[in-house]
């Protein structure tokens, strides 16, 4: 049966000129994977409202940590012997698609799936498929993710064949050994396979890594060269005082005002108003023609502009990065198959966004600012 739908009653971005066509309950197929809207997705009453926090910015960009496992335990983010979820606390691929949908039908235009190591999760391939599907009804600007790159070479092309056009490769270093102290069990050579088979599928790459003082700050010129020979972007961020990592954060810590002025000794850095609705501040290096970015949550708070919010893989969601309150729509979201009360708990979890973070590294602050690491909330 075809529900006839006031379409000007909706408070839907309707295009003149194009043929909407919203399905009954009864056209939707039993696969919980393929997913068709329904004419209740397009009701008045349940079509949700934007989400627009007390600051009035509005929350457009949703980070998803599909899993807290990872295949490398980085110094600074894991100690060595994590534990991990229980399997029956995390969230089925089905249940990420819904929860990822139900915020894309609440104006979200940005979805970026991380983890832990999201491309170690069994079957991820059928959760990008089935997001997809959201870049092709136009409610989606962006289907991306940030990885290891150490799967990357098996997954580029079937990446590159789900809309994903844009990448994160978290790497922190082109030395072998250091590579191999950083991440205690990645390899280097994997992951440089892996962005290659990235850039072969046609995905532009952004390579982010952590500044860490002693390990990789005298590196961070020729990381630089290198991504920008490359025809990448690259990305230094801050290290964030987030979760035990069985080592003090003081040792780690390097200011990127200090990363800064050395690349500024080699460089000619120029600032530039490029931004790609992340954090990060971005400057062209003149003799590179590349494009840097920095990303300071100690030194230079961010938040002002934050239109981000974060799912863990359990389904709690984050207002904030830096903050522990939170809010849990895995309670809503298994409750009823219908989404009116997991748009009720995201809506109230949106009135608690808080105006920013408040990481310090000091030595008076010794313990982490927060006990979650950043492999549960998602980088
Ligand atoms: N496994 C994926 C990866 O390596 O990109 C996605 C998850 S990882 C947690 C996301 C990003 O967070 C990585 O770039 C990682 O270097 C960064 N990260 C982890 N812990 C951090 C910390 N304490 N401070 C700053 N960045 C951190």
């Amino acid at each position: 049966m075809r529900s006839v739908i006031n379409l000007s009653s909706l408070r839907l971005p309707i295009a003149p000129g194009k043929l909407y066509i919203a399905l009954s309950d009864q056209d939707r197929d039993s696969d919980p994977m393929t997913v068709t809207e329904t004419a209740a997705d397009f009701d008045l009453a349940a079509r949700p409202a934007p989400l627009v926090d007390p600051f009035n910015r509005a929350i457009t960009y949703l980070r998803v940590s599909v899993t807290d496992r990872c295949d490398f335990r980085c110094v600074y983010c894991m100690s060595e012997n994590m534990s991990f979820l229980p399997k029956a606390d995390v969230l089925t691929l089905e249940e990420l698609d819904r929860l990822c949908s139900a915020f894309v039908a609440k104006g979200v235009r940005k979805l970026r799936l991380t983890g832990g190591e999201p491309l170690v999760r069994r079957g991820i391939m059928t959760l990008f498929a089935s997001l997809s599907r959201h870049l092709a009804a136009g409610t989606l600007d962006e289907l991306t993710v940030t990885t290891n790159g150490s799967q990357l070479a098996r997954y580029a092309s079937e990446l590159a064949g789900h809309g994903v056009r844009r990448i994160n490769v978290s790497l922190d270093t082109l030395d072998p050994d250091k590579f191999r102290a950083i991440t205690r069990w990645g390899e280097l050579d994997k992951v440089l396979a892996g962005v290659a088979a990235a850039k072969a599928a046609g995905l532009a790459v952004k390579i982010n890594a952590v500044a860490l003082k002693g390990v990789n700050e005298d590196e961070l010129v020729r990381l630089t060269e290198w991504a920008h020979g490359e025809g990448m972007d690259l990305t230094i961020i801050e290290v964030m005082p987030l979760g035990d990592i069985g080592e003090g954060r003081l040792d780690q810590y390097l200011p990127l005002s200090m990363a800064r002025a050395r690349l500024a000794e080699r460089f000619t850095l120029e600032d530039i108003d490029y931004r790609t609705g992340g954090p990060a501040r971005y400057v062209r290096v003149a003799e590179t023609g590349g494009r840097l970015g920095f990303i300071t949550p100690l030194t230079h708070n961010f938040c002002e502009s934050c239109n981000r919010v974060r799912i863990t893989c359990t389904g709690t969601l984050f207002m904030c990065l830096g903050q522990e309150d939170a809010a849990d729509l895995r309670t809503p979201l298994r409750a009823s198959e219908g989404n009116e009360l997991l748009y009720v708990a995201i809506d109230e979890a949106i009135t608690r966004k808080p105006k920013g973070h408040d990481f310090v590294i000091d030595r008076r602050h010794k313990r982490p600012a927060l006990a979650r690491h950043m492999s549960v909330t998602g980088g």
